[in-house]
């Protein structure tokens, strides 16, 4: 995709601060961390939003998944507890649209979010 910013993230093109990469995903901190530890983990096609996975992505997903919970784990949060979330479309505040799984943790989080 010509102009996307986590497209061209995961290309190299851009750069970013990596801490995992393998042929289907890439994780790397957020620009504008929203706690001690923000990462994102995006898949390396493009997917611009939740509403567009089809049944093929499944296992995609469900390795994002797994990914967030290694991080959490290498982070050193996973005990203490972290949050994890995608934003889809303007209601939930999606900025950027390429699919990322927001990866937050190092601090107390409260529920409902804002
Ligand atoms: P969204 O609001 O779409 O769920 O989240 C987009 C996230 O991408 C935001 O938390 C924002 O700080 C982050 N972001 C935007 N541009 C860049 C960038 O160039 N590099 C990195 N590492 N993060 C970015
Ligand atoms: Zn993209």
């Amino acid at each position: 995709m010509g102009d996307c910013l986590f497209c061209k993230i995961s290309e190299g093109k851009i750069s970013a601060d990596k801490v995992f990469e393998n042929d289907r995903i890439m994780a790397f901190r957020d620009i504008n961390p929203q706690a001690p530890v923000h990462i994102l983990i995006i898949p390396k096609i493009h997917i611009s939003t939740l509403n567009d996975l089809e049944n093929r992505h499944t296992e995609l997903v469900g390795e994002l998944i797994q990914v967030a919970k290694d991080l959490a784990k290498s982070e050193g949060i996973a005990e203490d507890g972290y949050r994890t979330g995608f934003n889809c479309n303007k209601a939930a505040g999606q900025t950027v649209f390429h699919i990322h799984l927001h990866l937050l943790g190092g601090r107390n989080f409260s529920w409902p979010p804002g």
